[in-house]
C-alpha cells in the first residue's frame, strides 16, 4: 500500500522517486516506522514529533504536520483494520538539482520473522559501533538521535549477526558500553526498575516504544531509570529486551551466547502493557 503526499493512495507499482532523488543517491532523508493496530498508527504524535526533530537536524523542509496527518490517514484507511501493519512515512530531500521534498507513506504486513521474534525472543551478539559513547553529543554532523534514511550500516550489522548464527546486534561504544540495537532500543530490568541507555549524552535514537514503556513502568509496579550498562552487567540483571515500533518487545534470550535471566512471564507483562499481539494475522 503506497500513498503520496498531495495525491493519496496510488497503485503500489507507481514510480515515486526521480532517479536523482537525494534520498536514493545519498540516503539524504528521514523516515518513521509505526505499528498500525485497529487501523491507526500507535504513538503517531510521538513519531511525528521525532520526525520534526530529525528534519530540523537535517535542515529538511518537512511539510506541515496537518499534511502528514492527512497522508497517514489516507494510507491507513486503505489498510484492513483487523490486520496489524507497519507504516513507513518517508521524506527525502528530493531531486539533486532542487525541487520539493519527496514525501510518501507505505503500509505493509508485519513480516513473519518479526512476529516470530516477538513470540520467541532473539539471540543477540554485541558489535562495536566504533565511536566513543559521548562523541555524537558534541559532533552534530554525526546525526546522533536522528532517524535518517542512511541505514546501510544498521542493515549490515544485522546481516553480520545472522552470518554468525544470531538474530540481532547490540552496538557497543569503543569503551564497551551498550548503546542500542540497529533498529531497536535496549531496555533491562534491574530489581524494581526498568532501565534504558540515556539518549541525549550518547546520541542514540530516542525510541518511541522504549520511552512509552518507561513512562508507564509504574503500571507494572516498577520505577524507571536511565544509565550506562555493559554487556557483562546485562547477563546478571533480571531481564533484557529490545524494543521497537513494529516488533514491539523482543526478549534477549542470549547475549554473545550467554543466557540472560529474561523470563517469559515478564516479557508477556511488557508485551501486554504495550498492546502487541503474539499471534495475529
Ligand atoms: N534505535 C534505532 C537505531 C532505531 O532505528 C529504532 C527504530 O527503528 C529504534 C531504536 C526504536 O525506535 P522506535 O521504538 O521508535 O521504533
Amino acid at each position: 500500500m503506497v500513498a503520496l503526499l498531495g495525491t493519496g493512495v496510488v497503485p503500489a507499482e507507481t514510480p515515486i522517486l526521480r532517479a536523482d532523488d537525494l534520498g536514493a543517491l545519498r540516503g539524504d532523508g528521514i523516515f518513521e516506522t509505526m505499528h498500525v493496530r485497529e487501523g491507526v498508527p500507535w504513538l503517531l504524535a510521538e513519531h511525528l514529533d521525532r520526525m520534526g526533530r530529525s528534519a530540523e537536524r537535517l535542515a529538511l523542509p518537512l511539510p506541515p504536520r496537518a499534511d502528514l496527518l492527512e497522508l497517514v490517514g489516507q494510507a491507513c484507511a486503505a489498510w484492513p483494520a483487523d490486520r496489524e501493519g507497519a507504516l513507513r512515512l518517508v521524506c527525502t530531500r528530493g531531486p539533486e538539482d532542487g525541487g520539493p521534498v519527496t514525501v510518501y507513506a507505505t503500509v505493509a504486513a508485519v513480516a513473519e520473522a518479526t512476529r516470530r521474534a516477538r513470540a520467541a525472543g532473539v539471540a543477540v551478539r554485541t558489535a562495536t559501533l566504533g565511536v566513543p559513547a559521548d562523541v555524537r553529543h558534541s559532533a552534530p554532523w554525526l546525526l546522533g538521535g536522528t532517524k535518517t534514511l542512511s541505514y546501510a550500516v544498521n542493515m549490515a550489522s544485522q546481516r553480520w549477526a545472522q552470518s554468525v548464527g544470531a538474530d540481532d546486534v547490540l552496538w557497543l561504544s569503543v569503551e564497551g558500553y551498550a548503546l542500542e540495537a540497529p533498529t531497536s532500543t535496549l531496555v533491562w530490568r534491574d530489581g524494581g526498575a526498568l532501565c534504558t541507555v540515556p539518549a541525549e549524552p550518547t546520541g542514540i535514537l530516542i525510541g518511541t516504544t522504549g520511552h512509552w514503556l518507561l513512562d508507564h513502568a509504574d503500571e507494572l509496579g516498577l520505577a524507571s531509570r536511565e544509565r550506562m550498562v555493559t554487556p557483562d552487567e546485562l547477563t546478571a540483571v533480571d531481564g533484557v529486551w529490545l524494543l521497537s515500533s513494529v516488533r514491539g518487545v523482543a526478549a534477549v534470550r542470549t547475549l554473545d551466547g550467554a543466557a540472560t535471566r529474561t523470563h517469559e512471564k515478564e516479557t508477556a507483562r511488557l508485551r501486554d502493557l504495550l498492546g502487541y499481539p503474539v499471534i495475529s494475522r
